[in-house]
């Protein structure tokens, strides 16, 4: 299996995980907006047990958005790394991040009922209101 490595800005945080997701996507909702400070993020989801820190666990800052969602950020560069979901033991890969390009591509955009105002749909991908 091939294997990829994900960094943040500074290179403080460095994770590696096989190159295999379970699903990709573009996330329009609100919470993506704050956490990434872009219009949309780019994610792909994968077991949380199959992404291994190599480096910086000193640097990765959680916040506790909710009773669910644990998102992870260097607290040096404050790049965001992915939100992990408790109860699935999901973990949501901010693609950004990823030092090489992954096999699979983003299949749809989710959450689009609250997409940025100014950010123009122009793809061909489905569309989803919420989850697909
Ligand atoms: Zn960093
Ligand atoms: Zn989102």
């Amino acid at each position: 299996m091939k294997q990829l490595s994900s960094s943040c800005l500074c290179g403080a945080i460095v994770l590696r995980l096989p190159d295999a997701f379970d699903y990709m996507g573009h996330c329009h909702c609100g919470g993506c907006h704050k956490f990434s400070g872009a219009d949309y993020a780019t994610v792909g989801g994968l077991d949380a047990d199959k992404v291994e820190l190599m480096k910086g666990g000193a640097a990765r800052a959680l916040y506790q958005k909710s009773a669910e969602p644990q998102l992870a950020f260097c607290r040096h560069c404050g790049s965001s790394l992915y939100p992990l979901k408790r109860s699935s033991g999901k973990l949501n890969l901010r693609l950004s991040c990823l030092d090489e390009a992954p096999s699979m591509s983003p299949g749809f955009h989710l959450f689009v009922g609250s997409r940025a105002p100014w950010h123009e749909m122009n793809d061909t991908r489905p569309q989803f209101e919420t989850h697909p």
